[in-house]
This record gives structure tokens, C-alpha cells and sequence, in this order.
């Protein structure tokens, strides 16, 4: 097996609970990769010998983002909505419906494209896992091929059958097909089962009922709620044991103590409250509180068109009490944790060498230089892209 020996870092962020601080780094680093892992972690005067050596020049190393919340299987544009929202006009979530039209007119090939042009950029910009949701099919048809799509470039597929009602349908009709045909149909695509549990989208009687009948099927659970307003989303996926909750911008304290004794990840998508001009939710509250927090991109062409995970980190430093350490972490291995993953977000033996290597001398410039692109390589399984 070839090794690699990624030396002379200046600042190697490891996320290994075992090291000091938040991130874990170490200064003046030297990384050991064989295969596709991680096989060696310390200092570049301690590393041993490997048959290749890569001088990264003082450059920042960090695991890739795990980008464990998006929805980038869709067709068409949607940009003069937020043309009009910019002006005025406020988010509602039955913009949903615009892209449905589009995305069930498009071919296979179409969609396929679109999916793999925004992981190429989210891979660009750091993210070297992603989560990608259906929803925008929702029809049996039109939610399996989305999903069959979205396996074509990731292993974290989520079935988002339940994401608006579509027109022409009863709310408890539509329910009905989502637990039932729909995920048959959608099931062998997927390894996640969501719910959008918001007023004008579903209530929580609904979404519990999609998670109970995607956990029948093997189906894991994770939830959007409490985005628009306060509800009892939150508290839902808390008692569920659900993987994460996304969202979680309007909590009151009973949801964020649920949040802490479940163990619950909340998944924070700072890109959406930018987009759409609402409230950030409040970071340092749940990591005062002791909830795990994890960023990310929320990437739709709807609330949130970007795919840029230091967009996120910027945000959440700037606007939501973060420091750059902690949203660092939750980007990469607050996002492993928010997929229940235990071989990404981190730089330890025998993970994923899955990496970045940052033109900066700290993990801090992706905050304190926001906008721009500091990314100058991206390693997945162990091989530069
Ligand atoms: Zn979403």
C-alpha cells in the first residue's frame, strides 16, 4: 500500500477529542496516509518515513466538511423569488411547490447533471461528505428516481417525501401515500427518512407518523423544525432519539433541555436565515446549555441557494456567538456526528484521509476572511482531487 506523508502543516486540526482545545491541533503537523486512511498524526519532527512527502508550506490542514444537510436534487431557477424576498416579500414555505413543477418535468440526465455540478462545488470548497435529500419529486415516481439519483453520488440519501403537501391532495391523503407506497418505492435509495414539521407544512402528528413508518423499514430519522416559528418539532425528535434536528432557530428552553438529554444533534443552517432575513438561531445558547451543535449549508434552490460551508462557519461566528473553533468542529465533525458517522470529520488513525488544505495559517481565516477562497486542495479517501 503507497503511503503519503503530508508534512511541513502549520496548523493541523485533528477534531481528536484525546488532544487540547476544541479542534485539537497540532502546530508545525505532519500527517501519515495509507491507502485511503489516516495512519499516522503528530509533529512533522516526529514523523516517520512514507514512500511519497507532500510540503504543505505552513498551509492550515483540516478534515473536510461534512455537509450533512442538503437538497440538491431539483430543477429550474428561483432566483427572482429572492429577487422579490430581498424587496420585501417574506419566506413562506409553499415556494416548495415551484420547484416541484420543474423537477418533475426534468429528465434523469438533467437532474443527474445539476447534482453533480453542486457536489463539484461543494467538493471545491472543502466538503468532502454530503447529505442529499429528496422532496422535490413527491410523487412515487418522482421521489424514488430523485433518490436513485442522489445514491449516484453519496451513500447519505434522506427520503424528504414529506416536505410540502403537493396540490391537488389532502393533507392526510398525501400522508398516507408518503407511509406508504411512496416509501416502498423510496426506501431501497435511501438511508435517512425527514420530515418538514413547520406550520403550512406538516404537524407533528404527521411527521411522527413518516418517522415511525421509515424506522419500520430501516429507515433512520432526522427532522426540520422549528425554522419558521416555535413548535413542538424539536421536542419530537429529542424523544424519537433522532440523529439530529435541523433547523432549531426558534427553541424555547424545554426544547433545548431535550436537545441536552437526548443527545440529539442540532443542525444549525446559518445560509438560510441569511437568505430568507430571519433570526439566526442561537448557537451559544445550546453549546452553553451543552448540546452538540453541527453547521450546515441547507444548499435548495428555495431558502438557501449556496453550497459553501465557510460561508456558514462566517456566518455563525459573526452572527451567532460561535467562536471559529467551534464552528469548525461543527462543520466537520459535528457533521459526522449529525450522520452517525464514525469514519469522517476527524484526522485520526484509521479514519477516512479525507481533507483540506487551507491557503491561511489558521483555521480562524475562514471567518476572519469571509468570501473568499482559501481552499487550495481537497483530499478524498486518501488521494488529492
Ligand atoms: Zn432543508
Amino acid at each position: 500500500m503507497v503511503s503519503t506523508l503530508l508534512t511541513h502543516i502549520g496548523e493541523l486540526v485533528t477534531n481528536d477529542p484525546a488532544r487540547e482545545g476544541v479542534l485539537g491541533q497540532v502546530a508545525d503537523g505532519a500527517l501519515v496516509i495509507e491507502g485511503s486512511r489516516v495512519a499516522w498524526v503528530g509533529p512533522a519532527a516526529e514523523a516517520p518515513d512514507a514512500d511519497e512527502r507532500v510540503d504543505l508550506g505552513g498551509r492550515t490542514v483540516l478534515p473536510g466538511f461534512v455537509d450533512s444537510h442538503s437538497h440538491l436534487v431539483f430543477a429550474g431557477d428561483r432566483s427572482a423569488e429572492f429577487e422579490a424576498r430581498m424587496a420585501g416579500e417574506s419566506y413562506a414555505a409553499g415556494g416548495i411547490r415551484t420547484t416541484v413543477a420543474a423537477t418533475r418535468a426534468a429528465t434523469d440526465e438533467q437532474l443527474t447533471s445539476q447534482v453533480g455540478r453542486l457536489v463539484a462545488e461543494m467538493r471545491r470548497q472543502g466538503t468532502t461528505t454530503v447529505e442529499i435529500k429528496s422532496g422535490y419529486g413527491l410523487s412515487v415516481r418522482d421521489e424514488a428516481r430523485s433518490l436513485a439519483v442522489a445514491r449516484q453520488f453519496t451513500e447519505e440519501t434522506t427520503f424528504l417525501g414529506a416536505h410540502v403537501v403537493p396540490t391537488g391532495t389532502t393533507p392526510e391523503e398525501y400522508v398516507d401515500l408518503v407511509t406508504g407506497p411512496m416509501l416502498e418505492a423510496a426506501a431501497p435509495y435511501a438511508r435517512w427518512v425527514d420530515a418538514f414539521c413547520e406550520r403550512g407544512a406538516f404537524d407533528v402528528d404527521q411527521a411522527r407518523a413518516v418517522l415511525v413508518a421509515g424506522a419500520a423499514v430501516g429507515l433512520r430519522g432526522r427532522l426540520h423544525a422549528n425554522q419558521l416559528g416555535p413548535g413542538p418539532g424539536v421536542r419530537l425528535a429529542a424523544e424519537l432519539g433522532l440523529a439530529a434536528v435541523d433547523h432549531c432557530t426558534y427553541l424555547e428552553d424545554a426544547d433545548v433541555d431535550a436537545l441536552r438529554d437526548s443527545g440529539t444533534i442540532a443542525t444549525l443552517l446559518p445560509g438560510v436565515e441569511f437568505s430568507t432575513r430571519q433570526p439566526y438561531p442561537d448557537a451559544r445558547r445550546l453549546l452553553d446549555a451543552g448540546v452538540r451543535v453541527a453547521l450546515a449549508s441547507d444548499c435548495n434552490p428555495g431558502s438557501c441557494f449556496t453550497s459553501s460551508l465557510p460561508f456558514c462557519i462566517a456566518l455563525a461566528v459573526r452572527e451567532m456567538g460561535m467562536t471559529p473553533a467551534e464552528a469548525v468542529w461543527a462543520a466537520t465533525a459535528g457533521g459526522a456526528a449529525a450522520l452517525d458517522r464514525d469514519d469522517v470529520g476527524a484526522l485520526v488513525v484509521g479514519r477516512r484521509a479525507d481533507l483540506m488544505v487551507l491557503d491561511a495559517p489558521s483555521h480562524v481565516h475562514l471567518a476572519y476572511r469571509p468570501g473568499v477562497p482559501l481552499v487550495s486542495g481537497v483530499w478524498v479517501g486518501g488521494r488529492p482531487t
